[in-house]
C-alpha cells in the first residue's frame, strides 16, 4: 500500500478514533479536552507510570498528565487497557528516538515523538479515502 503523509494546520483535524495495535479504543469520553473525547495513553518515565490525555485535535500538543513531565524526558507509551507497547519503527528525525504510534480508522497512523517538548508529530495515512478527501476539501475552502 502507498504511504501518504500529509501536513495539516494545527487544530483542523479532530482525531475521532485512535486504537492500539490490538484494537483497544484509546478515546476517553469521560475526559474531555477542547470539549472532545481525549486520547488516553499509559506512559512511564523515570520509573513512574501514569495516564496521559492528549488533545484530540491534531497538532495542538496539549495534554494532561498524571506524571509530572519535564522537557527532555523520554516517555514510554503503552495501551492503558492491554498494555501493548506503542513504540513504532519510525525514528524521530529531530531526537533520534523511536516514535510511538496510534492506529486511526481506515488505515492511518498518528505518530508522535516520546521526548517531552519535541513537536514532531506526524500523521501517516495509508490508503487515502473519502474521509480524508473531505479534509482536503475543507482545506481548500476560502477562509471567511
Ligand atoms: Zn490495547
Ligand atoms: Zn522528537
Amino acid at each position: 500500500m502507498e504511504e501518504v503523509r500529509i501536513k495539516v494546520p494545527p487544530g483542523r483535524i479532530q482525531i475521532k478514533e485512535a486504537r492500539c495495535p490490538n484494537g483497544c479504543s484509546l478515546m476517553d469520553k469521560n475526559k474531555l479536552i477542547s470539549s472532545k473525547p481525549s486520547i488516553k495513553v499509559r506512559i512511564s518515565s523515570r520509573g513512574a507510570s501514569g495516564l496521559i490525555y492528549f488533545n484530540p485535535f491534531y497538532g495542538l500538543f496539549e495534554y494532561e498528565s498524571e506524571l509530572e513531565l519535564h522537557d527532555g524526558d523520554i516517555i514510554e507509551a503503552h495501551c492503558p487497557y492491554c498494555n501493548v507497547n506503542l513504540t513504532s519503527e519510525e525514528i524521530c528525525g529531530m531526537c533520534g528516538v523511536p516514535m510511538f504510534a496510534m492506529h486511526l480508522e481506515d488505515g492511518g497512523e498518528l505518530r508522535a515523538c516520546p521526548k517531552v517538548g519535541c513537536k514532531n508529530h506526524s500523521l501517516t495515512i495509508v490508503d487515502l479515502d473519502a474521509q480524508f478527501a473531505q479534509y482536503y476539501d475543507e482545506e481548500r475552502r476560502p477562509k471567511m
